[in-house]
């Protein structure tokens, strides 16, 4: 491993990782410092994950605590923690018809589960209608630009070309339709289909977001043709968006939700919420989980629910982000050749980094996308960011992030784009 300052390469990681990794030491709040002992504030959270900052003695003892009473079960068995976190989530999942949860440990595995359960709905309510003869519907719909995750089911419905392409064949029978289009929706679904996945905002895609029509479209074609509905909520569950679940922002009604990153603080938590429609159909076996749901993350889990479902707590998320979007939207004002839209919702927003900027210093080409300039700029002036879609700066901050720092973040931005104009 060779070490630049905090920078790795030649590290013992995967080459699907980025050559030069930088090293993370600690953190406290939104920010964390590197093994060289450089500061950052963090305006990408672990991707979105780290909904209550880092340094929290309040998660790391109630861990703790768990850890020594009862560290790991597996679902042969219950523990109350699981069931506890498992009620909380029930209690406020919009639309009130969720019966159960199962929890896993990713935000693919989440899909993965839905995407079983789509099927499996769809195979056992034929025969429950005593239709044992004809085959049941099998298609699943997902849309363009969506992000899903990388396990086999979950990666057949994120249609990105480099994600999928090295991993052909994936699984058959899913569709791809325009995103946000409602009128593609209607010609397409219809009784063949067994399952509808979308995000209402795009996390990795783009950021876009879900108009008002096409969310009504969906609940209307998956209901008329007994389709289930899933959103995936793994990026923008518990107020990342300002709501507590996205799917109020846009008044989709799914059938089921699937729930992952901000879940337990960090550790790595999931879970699928299921309807009473499809639990019922549900037989001993046919799904399950070594991991999935342990004592200790849904421990933490119900500290991080109890602190982030509170009403106070979401509405300031949803006034951190309107600031936060001014801010986005007078820098693209005022730097019209490198800014453009901006997208996303509540703590989850992004800006549209125009065109290709000078190299940095060392590099071989004379230009290189000005987002990817930028991002390195940014991280040298000590402000992670993220990128979604090819083009689009995503700011997805720990949802504990004050005024002040998002103050202090646009003040790097402004300063970072005025360089690249130089
Ligand atoms: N769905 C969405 C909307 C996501 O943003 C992600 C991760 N970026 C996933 C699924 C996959 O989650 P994981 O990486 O935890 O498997």
């Amino acid at each position: 491993m060779k070490r630049n300052g905090a920078i790795v390469s030649e590290h013992p990681l995967p080459g699907a990782f980025t050559p030069e990794l930088l090293v993370l030491q600690q953190g406290s709040g939104a920010r964390v410092t590197d093994v060289a002992g450089k500061e950052y504030l963090d305006f990408g959270a672990g991707i979105a994950v780290n909904a209550l900052g880092y340094g929290r003695d309040d998660l790391a003892d109630v861990a703790a605590a768990q850890m020594r009473r009862l560290i790991h079960v597996s679902n042969l068995y219950a523990s109350e923690p699981g069931v506890a976190l498992a009620e909380k989530l029930l209690a406020a999942a919009p639309g009130g018809d969720f019966a159960t949860v199962q929890f896993t440990n990713s935000g693919s595995e989440a899909n993965e589960t839905a995407l079983k359960m789509a099927r499996l709905y769809a195979t056992r309510r034929a025969s429950a209608a005593g239709d044992d003869g004809a085959a049941p519907p099998r298609r699943i719909a997902c849309f363009s630009g969506a992000f899903h995750g990388r396990t086999m089911g979950a990666l057949s419905c994120t249609p990105t070309a480099k994600y999928q392409e090295p991993f052909a064949p994936l699984i058959p029978e899913i569709e791809v339709l325009p995103y946000n289009d409602a009128d593609a929706a209607r010609k397409v679904l219809d009784g063949s289909f067994c399952g509808v996945i979308v995000e209402v905002v795009q996390g990795e895609g783009g950021l876009d977001r879900m108009t008002d029509a096409f969310a009504a479209a969906l609940n209307e074609l998956c209901e008329q043709h007994d389709i289930v509905l899933i959103a995936d909520e793994v990026q923008t569950c518990l107020a990342r968006t300002g709501r507590l679940f996205a799917s109020e922002l846009v008044g989709l009604h799914p059938d089921i939700i699937t729930m992952a990153k901000p879940l337990a603080g960090g550790l790595p938590l999931a879970a699928t919420l299921l309807p009473k429609k499809i639990d019922d159909l549900l037989q001993i076996g046919d799904h399950g989980t070594t991991f999935g749901g342990g004592p200790v993350t849904c421990a933490v889990g119900s500290a991080v629910w109890d602190t982030v479902a509170d009403t106070a707590f979401v509405e300031a998320v949803a006034s951190k982000g309107a600031h936060l979007a001014d801010g986005l939207r007078s820098l693209a004002a005022k730097y019209p050749r490198w800014l453009g839209e901006t997208k996303g919702a509540g703590l989850l927003l992004g800006v549209r980094v125009l065109g290709e900027a000078k190299a940095a210093p060392g590099q071989e080409a004379a230009t290189e996308p000005a987002i990817t300039r930028l991002m390195g700029m940014l991280r040298e002036a000590g402000l992670l960011t993220l990128k979604s879609g090819a083009d689009v700066l995503r700011i997805a901050p720990p949802l504990i992030v004050t005024a002040a720092d998002l103050d202090e973040g646009l003040a790097k931005i402004d300063s970072a784009v005025a360089a690249l104009e130089e």
